[in-house]
């Protein structure tokens, strides 16, 4: 559906001052919502009466007597009910079963999942609470929320439902069996730049897409990037950019060290990620955040082509250019990427690699990218792409999947708690930190039973020869 609102990335790069700069990222974002939600009704409501009128047609066709439309109309209003009443009802975790743990985050863990009463596998996403209360980051799991669930975009993981208890909250999506960038990285060591290319570019055109709906990812990395089953790409985690807010430097330092923490542990378990040390974690690694993130002079949605710069490097080269063991020296480096920044001459990379990368990986104020994605996509390495058709053509992985609850694409975890939480019998308090989380996307939920009712006679009509 085509957005009636005018983008407005411009006026991020006019801004000084973070704070305002942030506020009104919000706030802007806020008027789309509210804006796309009203003219949305109001055509619903439109499109009902319209829908009232071809059902009152369809039914003087067929000659039915007003006794019949009558019970024809009833039927409808019976079946709304009935849909406004499922609208209602609650999800919980109790609708799903459990299959397997995919992913650790910084709040929990990622489960594929099966939803019982459908059947269908999903991606289940666990927040908890306490801990995102405790580390500030409850502005960003809503922000989250809210991006995956007001976007239908190709480039996005889709949600389907979030919800919440007493302990956690939940985001339930589409599962992308084919894992994500880094298992991909990790696996293949190096890609071709022919491969590269692919990855690139669909992350290009990803990335434009999210900045045309306002948002900046800020923590674009290879983790962040998933493979759906015919290995394109889908981005995900929105608002858990850690960085989404400017904090304080000391702020930011502190956070990286407590997540690199986190991520030893987790690396641990993980045979992959053991072989490939630090530089490949699950959570937190600052290798692919733009210098300009950890001052406090603010920064525009040209962060996120300084993270596709650092990441087409460390496909052609075999490791992220800003490489340390402890994440602090890792920022030290990005800060002085000027002293540290080299392409491997043994790399062999071509001049088209080179240039890109140094476009991408250098000062925002020339970097390519900051007067729009044209930039980047006009460069000679992508001479030869179909942008238009991207997404259709076949992808250089192919995930080869023996099921919908194919993990093999993904590390494997091991159940530290259990799946679901004890059944409390009193009626849980709001906690009014996450009021407004809840969440439905269901097609057949949406569905205007008088469509429905209009199909019916229309099958009716075929039988009876009437059409
Ligand atoms: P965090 O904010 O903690 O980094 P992510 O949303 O990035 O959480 O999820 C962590 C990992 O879980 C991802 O790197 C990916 O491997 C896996 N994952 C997350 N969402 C999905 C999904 N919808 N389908 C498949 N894997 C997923
Ligand atoms: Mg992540």
């Amino acid at each position: 559906m085509a957005s009636p609102r005018p983008q407005t990335v411009q006026k991020k790069k006019e801004t000084k001052d973070p704070y305002s700069a942030n506020t009104r990222d919000k706030a802007q974002a806020a008027k789309d919502y509210i804006e796309r939600k009203y003219s949305k009704l109001k055509k619903n409501e439109q499109a009902r009466n319209e829908d009232w009128d071809e059902l009152k047609k369809t039914m003087e066709d067929l000659n039915l007597s007003s006794n019949e439309q009558e019970m024809i109309k009833k039927k409808i209003m019976h079946r709304e009910a009935e849909l406004m009443r499922k609208r209602r009802q609650k999800v919980t975790v109790f609708d799903f079963e459990p299959i397997k743990i995919i992913g650790k985050g910084a709040f929990g863990e990622v489960r594929v999942v099966r939803h019982k009463a459908s059947g269908e596998v999903y991606a289940m996403k666990k927040l908890n609470k306490t801990e995102m209360l405790y580390k500030n980051q409850v502005q960003h799991v809503k922000a989250e929320r809210n991006v995956l669930a007001t976007v239908e975009n190709p480039w996005i993981v889709e949600l389907k439902y979030s919800f919440q208890d007493e302990k956690n909250l939940y985001l339930v999506m589409e599962y992308l069996a084919g894992g994500d960038l880094m298992t991909l990285l990790i696996r293949k060591n190096i890609l071709s730049e022919a491969e590269a290319k692919f990855y690139i570019a669909e992350c290009i055109l990803a990335i434009e897409s999210i900045h045309n709906m306002n948002y900046i990812h800020r923590d674009i990395k290879p983790d962040n990037i998933l493979i759906d089953n015919k290995g394109h790409i889908k981005i995900s985690d929105f608002g858990l950019s850690k960085m989404a807010e400017i904090t304080p430097n000391n702020e930011v330092l502190d956070k990286l060290e407590e997540d690199a923490r986190h991520r030893q542990k987790i690396e641990q378990r993980s045979e992959f990620r053991r072989n490939r040390k630090l530089a490949y974690s699950t959570v937190g690694t600052p290798d692919y955040i733009a210098p300009e993130v950890f001052s406090r002079t603010g920064y525009s949605e040209i962060v996120d082509w300084w993270s596709i710069g650092v990441i087409l490097y460390e496909m052609l080269v075999g490791y992220p250019p800003f490489y340390a063991e402890k994440p602090a020296d890792i920022c030290h480096k990005i800060l002085s990427w000027q002293k540290y920044f080299v392409i491997p001459k043994d790399a062999r990379l071509s001049p088209q690699a080179t240039d890109l990368i140094r476009r991408l990986v250098c000062e925002a104020p020339i970097r390519l990218g900051g007067g729009g994605a044209i930039e980047i996509k006009s460069h000679p390495f992508f001479n030869g792409i179909d942008w238009k058709n991207l997404r259709n053509i076949v992808a250089p992985f192919m995930p080869q999947l023996s099921s919908d609850v194919d993990t093999s694409n993904f590390d494997q975890f091991e159940e530290t708690e259990p799946f679901y939480p004890p059944q409390s019998k009193k009626r849980s308090r709001k906690d009014p930190h996450f009021v407004g989380y809840t969440f439905k996307r269901d097609d057949e939920l949406q569905r205007n039973g008088i469509v429905t009712a209009m199909e019916e006679l229309e099958e009716v009509k075929t039988i009876l020869g009437k059409s």
